[in-house]
């Protein structure tokens, strides 16, 4: 079962160019997964064309590859998946000829029920494909009498439980919706398209709209079943509004610096988780470095609060990929080798406060630490812009199983000793939710931070402990 993976969806609408703009929303998206990436466009006879494949965007498409994507109309995807299942059966989108017409759909999120709605739909006869939890949307679409897409999405999409943040392709619409919780992304955003007309962009991430020169209109909100065809745009609930979990790791870590994600900037949202790291931990230093690229942000609100000057002590090699992007344990440990040079200009004789993003299984940061030392650094107080990860994530991010994950298992002292570090700590969860302008009490309201509190905004099915591979990630 492919229950983790982390995605980035695109869908644009009414543009000469469409498929060349969804590989750049795509391009733009390419932290959000890794494994492989597709295409599927709309040509004027109302056919779908698909093109995917295994790989980064720039390699899987090609001059050629996007010329074979005619038409006005797309919808894109990038997929990263941790357990071993990387097929070309599973990268997205996913399309199927139902009684509606072509569908194609792209999906980011997990959703939570798969197994038991797998386990009808089979004994109802159904063939899946591949193992992802995306198939489950086009079998629940098809077996509706109806003919109306929008009509069968409204019937199908209660019935899934978890996060999703659908793009879906049909033969006359372009539609985007989002689970009634919100835990995944997705924004409205237009564009003029050659005729002077409107086109519209739905992303992941606004940094994706940036890129094509699109403006930002709005998030699609929780519950909502967006779309738009020849007669425009429209717009309906599918869900009553349920009770919020944006996801606050979208904020620690996922998303793209430069975008703006559930209507905060993520930069600016990394530094304040900096600043109040800084009012929370304070330790005596000549310097404060981030680990790159992770942790830039929340290191340099770290010296605007301390004072204590911020240097690029670590240099970061960018032409070598995401070390959690490699599925094998091996190839991690060497990333992070290749990845990271410190620099003993700045280090050496110096003592030094390592800021980072999150501390998950701590092997990164004990050979960063190791690395840190090996250039001479008197001392290194390790500190993380987020709380201790005490629980594996269902709805979407990568995360290990509890057991891997060192701060459900082990104390402050041990990660501390573990690491290699002078001194160790973490933001406080109400640091965190602090730092993003309101109450805890408030923002727990609307967020999901299960993997800093444990405490999952949905129903858990039991098929996740076990499907929790212990290769996975
Ligand atoms: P570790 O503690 O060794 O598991 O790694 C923590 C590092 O991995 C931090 O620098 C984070 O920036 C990064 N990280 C955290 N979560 C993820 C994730 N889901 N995918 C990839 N990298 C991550």
């Amino acid at each position: 079962m492919a229950w983790k993976e982390e995605c980035g969806v695109f869908g644009i609408w009414n543009h000469e160019e469409a498929a060349r703009l969804a590989y750049l929303g795509l391009y733009a998206m390419q932290h959000r997964g890794q494994e492989s990436a597709g295409i599927t466009s709309l040509n004027e006879r109302g056919e779908q064309i698909h093109y995917k494949g295994l790989g980064l965007v720039a390699d899987v498409f090609s001059e050629e590859a996007l010329n074979s994507l005619p038409g006005d109309h797309a919808i894109g995807h990038v997929r990263y998946s941790t357990t071993g299942q990387n097929l070309l059966t599973n990268a997205q989108p996913l399309s199927a000829n139902l009684l509606s017409g072509p569908v194609a759909v792209a999906h980011n999120g997990n959703i939570v029920n798969t197994a038991s709605l797998k386990k009808d739909l089979q004994a109802q006869g159904a063939i899946f494909q591949g193992t992802n939890d995306t198939e489950i949307l086009l079998h629940l679409i098809s077996r509706n009498p109806s003919n109306q897409i929008v009509h069968c999405l409204q019937e199908a999409l209660p019935r899934l439980v978890g996060a999703y943040s659908f793009v879906v392709l049909t033969h006359d619409k372009l539609l985007g919706m989002r689970d009634p919780q919100g835990f995944r992304p997705l924004v409205l955003g237009r564009k003029q398209n050659q005729k002077g007309e409107w086109a519209q962009v739905l992303a992941s991430e606004t940094c994706a709209l940036d890129l094509i020169g699109a403006q930002f209109v709005r998030e699609i909100e929780p519950g909502e079943l967006f779309w738009v065809d020849a007669q425009g745009e429209h717009s309906v609930r599918f869900a009553p509004p349920a009770k919020a979990a944006r996801c606050i790791f979208e904020h620690v870590y996922f998303s793209r610096p430069d975008s703006v994600v559930f209507g905060h900037s993520v930069y600016e949202t990394r530094k304040q988780f900096g600043k109040w790291l800084a009012k929370e931990t304070a330790v005596e230093a000549d310097v404060v470095i981030p680990v790159p690229d992770g942790g830039v942000p929340a290191a340099i609100g770290y010296s605007a609060q301390s004072g204590i000057p911020f240097e690029f002590g670590i240099i970061r090699n960018h032409y070598v990929g995401r070390t959690f992007i490699q599925p094998q344990q091996s190839i991690r440990s060497f990333g992070v080798k290749i990845k990271l040079n410190p620099q003993a200009a700045v280090l050496a004789g110096k003592k030094v406060i390592v800021v980072d993003d999150s501390l998950v299984r701590g092997t990164t940061s004990k050979k960063i630490i190791a690395l840190v030392r090996a250039a001479g650094a008197k001392e290194v107080h390790l500190r993380i812009a987020s709380p201790p990860t005490i629980g594996p994530c269902y709805y979407g991010v990568d995360t290990p199983q509890k057991k891997q994950l060192i701060a459900a298992e082990q104390s402050l002292e041990q990660i501390r000793e573990f690491v290699g570090a002078d001194s160790l700590a973490y933001l406080s969860l109400d640091g965190l939710f602090g730092a993003l302008g309101e109450e805890r009490a408030q923002q727990k309201k609307t967020f999901c931070a299960a993997c800093f509190d444990a405490e999952y905004p949905t129903p858990l099915f039991d098929e996740h402990q076990k499907a929790q591979s212990p290769a996975a990630r």
